[in-house]
Formats: C-alpha cells, structure tokens, sequence
C-alpha cells in the first residue's frame, strides 16, 4: 500500500488524513489495516510512534461509519484499553482527529486521577468509543455506569506494559464481561510467554503483523556508555548536564523512588528539574509535562511506565541514568530524542551490575555503543584478543561486547570502544544495512519475529481538534 486512497477507507476519514498531512500509510499502518477491514482478529507487534494507533483507529471508524447505528445507553460499541492515562489520551485524541468528519461520533475517556462524575454522565447516553485504563474502566463497570456487553471491537494497547504494571488480571474481567462475537486487535511491543498466553485466550485465528523499530532510528542518535560506579552516578550526571550543551534533557531511571533522588540531588546541585512517575497525581503530571514541553522545565526524570506514550519534542538528550533491563525499552528511550527528523544524543551509565543490560542491548541493536570508562575502581585486566583486534571488535570485556555465543563479534566494523565517545557515532554492523541473519533477540522478546524490516519512530503533531 503505498497511500491511504488503496485502504478503500471512507471519504470523511480520507479528508481528515489529508489535512492531518497523512500521506503514506507506515508499516504497521500497510499491514494492519486490510486486515482489520475484513473483520479478522490481529496480534500486532509494534511500539508507540510506529503509527500503530492509526493502524487500529482508521479501520475500526470505517466500521463505525458504514455500520451506523445508535449506542445503546451506558454502553460502547469500540472499547480501547491502555496502560497510562496518557497514552489514553493521546489514542482518544487520535480517533477525534481521523473521526473529526463524521457525524454523529462520541469518543469517551476513562482514565484514573480525573472525577468519574464528568466520565459517569459521558457515558449516559452510549458512546462509540470508549478509551480507558482498566482500572478506571473496572470502577465504571462497578459503579453502573456502563455495560459492556454491547463492544463490538476490543483493542487491546501495550499489553507488554500492561503485564508490567499489573493490570493482567483486570483485563481478564473486562474480556470476561464482552461477548464472544466481536472483532479483538491485541497490540504489544513484546511478546513474553504470558503475553502470548494472555493473546491466545482473547484471540480467535489471528492474522500477526510486526514491526521492530531498528536501525533507523537508532541511526540517526549519538549513543555513548559511561562505564561508572553506581555510588558516582549522581556526580556523573551533575558533570553531564555542566558539559554537555543540552536543550531538553530526559532522565530515566529504574524506580520511582530513583527518579525522587535524582530530582533531589540535582536541585540541590543548582538545575531545575522534575520527575514523573505513578505517585505523582494526574495534575502534577500534567504540568510538568507541559512545562517540559514549553522549555520552561529542561530536565526530566521519568520512570519507563511514566515515560510511555509521551511525546515531546526537542529533546536534546536522553540519559539512561539507569539501564532498562529489557532491550526494547532502551530503544523506546533513546527513541524520544531524534524525533522529527533531528539527530539525538544517548548517554547511558552503566555501573557494574547493568554490564549484562548493556550486552543484551548491544545485541539487539547490533551496535558496539561507544564507551568511556569513568570507574575508580580496580578495573578488569585486558584480554589478549582486544589488544589484537582492538580496532574491529566490539568491547568484549566485563562491560559491553556482545558475550553469549559470539553472536556480534565479526559483525560489527569499526570497534572503537574506547575512543573517548564524545561525538562517537553508534558503530553500526554491516547487518544495518540490510542482508545478513539477524542476531537471536533476548528473552523479553521471545517470539516476536526477527527479522523485520526497519521501521523509525514518527512524530506525534498537534494538528488536533479540541478536546
Ligand atoms: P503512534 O505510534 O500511533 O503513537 O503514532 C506516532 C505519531 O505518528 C503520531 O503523532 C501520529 O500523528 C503520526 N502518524 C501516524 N501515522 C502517520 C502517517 N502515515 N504519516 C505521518 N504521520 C503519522
């Protein structure tokens, strides 16, 4: 499919892709909607900024548009489930962009941190489309306020984080009150056993489409490891932030409590900053992501779950001030700076007992990430093999290289982990540009395809209509 004319969409949705500058369908979009228009059940595989809300929302107005019909009270015809309220905002804003030309189209949010009163009396009278966090959903349901017997589409979002942040079994309940006839679009990043699990109980034959988001995003961002002792981190990053020219700076950290003593330590270091996280309230969420957004805030920490679904732009920095445990997640990281087309900058500390994080991601992104080592302590002697080849291997010792098998060894030209790193280039394998076997992808992915064509990470606009 090379534009939208060939999905045989609606008029009123193909005007709306139009003056949202929509030309050509992306990947996820090019798979997924064809089948979503025959009615099949899909797994897509595929993370946030692939285009996949589209790749759901245009297909299923289609539906609402040639098979008009009134909602019945209290009820929805499409129900959308989403891990953050976030992310549900921004798929509900979705659907009333591509949906702003039909008549009539009531979209409904249901997240947690707002009054349920506002949500109870948007429910009244039906809706088409009901995006909702399940926990909030469940509350609803509890409270009366809506039956969902009558959903005729379940979209599942992020069901990978789902799983992270506990709502598995919520999900459970909420499939256990549709009815068996309806149409089930299951999407995740990846595919761990209990997600499969999870698909296989909700899904009647799917049809499976993925997408890897790879080399082309990470291409185009400076990626750089600072090998560090944990107890320095702090002080690391105070000395990133004084060389380093930034403009909007995003911080991750592992846990929420981290995020709390980064903020704290750098404020008192003199830089303004804020975190995100689950404690914080909706409210406080919202400014300080606004103020992110508006350049008043220049530094950023969040936690992964915060961090999902958010989309700003102009962000100079990413800085993983810890490493993410999953490899997707380090490329959903690094994928918030090199937005809209612009080049990025991924430093990421690494203290000893990140070394097999930083192995798994390597591999993943068959990238030797250039590597500074900062630690006091008593460092490993070299081996052998890295003075030999030092200038075309990736570092292979206690830090770095691709371990395990000797997967990414000969792969990667250029080597260069010590090089300094300041303006280093990722040193990418000739398996970047196309052809060569893919490396087998860690056990946070397993069973998701490997060898998917490269897929970047869009921008999301604000070309939207009001809320
Ligand atoms: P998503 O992965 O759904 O969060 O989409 C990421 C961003 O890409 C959103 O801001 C969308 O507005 C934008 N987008 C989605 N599909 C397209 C397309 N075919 N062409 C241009 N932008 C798109």
């Amino acid at each position: 499919m090379t534009s939208f004319n060939d999905f045989g969409l609606a008029e009123p949705i193909l005007r709306a892709l139009v003056e949202e500058n929509y030309t050509t369908p992306t990947p996820i979009q090019a798979q997924t909607v064809p089948i979503v228009l025959t009615g099949r059940d899909v797994i897509g595989i595929a993370q946030t900024g692939t285009g996949k809300t589209a790749a759901f929302a245009l297909p299923i107005l289609n539906h609402l548009y040639t098979k008009r019909m009134r909602p019945e009270r209290k009820s929805c015809r499409v129900l959308v489930l989403s891990p953050t309220r976030e992310l549900s905002g921004q798929i509900a804003d979705s659907f009333r962009a591509y949906g702003r030309h039909m008549r009539p189209l009531a979209i409904e949010l249901a997240i947690g941190g707002v009054p349920i009163n506002r949500q109870i009396r948007g429910l009244a009278h039906g809706v088409e489309v009901l995006v909702a966090t399940p926990g909030r959903l469940l509350d609803l349901v509890h409270q009366r306020a809506i039956t969902l017997n009558q959903v005729e589409i379940l979209v599942l979002d992020e069901a990978d984080r789902m799983l992270d942040m506990g709502f598995i079994n919520d999900i459970r309940k909420v499939v256990a009150m549709l009815r068996k006839e309806r149409q089930t679009l299951f999407f995740s990043a990846t595919m761990p056993g209990e997600i499969t699990k999870l698909a296989d109980s909700m899904l009647t034959k799917p049809e499976r489409v993925a997408v890897t988001p790879q080399a082309s995003t990470v291409d185009r961002i400076a990626q750089r490891v600072i090998l560090t002792e944990k107890s320095a981190k702090n002080d690391l990053l105070v000395e990133t932030l004084k060389t380093e020219t930034t403009d909007r700076v995003l911080v991750f950290t592992r846990t929420k409590h981290g995020a709390d003593k980064v903020v704290r330590h750098l404020q008192k270091s003199g830089f303004g900053a804020e975190a995100i996280h689950g404690n914080k309230s909706q409210n406080q969420r919202e400014r300080v992501l606004a103020d992110f957004r508006t350049g008043k805030l220049r530094i950023l920490i969040a936690t992964d779950i915060a961090a999902r679904g958010i989309d700003v732009d102009g962000v100079s920095h990413v800085v993983n001030y810890d490493l993410p445990n999953i490899p997707e997640s380090y490329v959903h990281r690094i994928g918030r700076t090199a937005r809209a087309g612009t080049d990025g900058i991924a430093i990421s500390f690494c203290d000893h007992e990140e070394a097999a994080f930083l192995r798994d991601i390597q591999r993943m992104i068959r990238i030797t990430i250039p590597s500074v080592d900062k630690r006091t302590g008593v460092r490993p002697a070299a081996r052998p093999a890295d003075h030999h080849q030092a200038s075309n291997r990736p570092n292979r010792g206690r830090f770095g290289g691709n371990g395990g098998g000797g997967n990414g060894g000969s792969r990667n030209g250029g080597g260069g982990n010590r090089n300094g790193g300041n303006q280093g280039r990722p040193n990418r394998g000739s398996q970047g540009h196309g052809g060569n076997q893919p490396i087998p992808r860690a056990e946070a992915s397993a069973g998701e395809p490997n060898s998917i064509g490269s897929v970047s990470f869009l921008q999301r606009t604000g070309n939207r209509p009001p809320r």
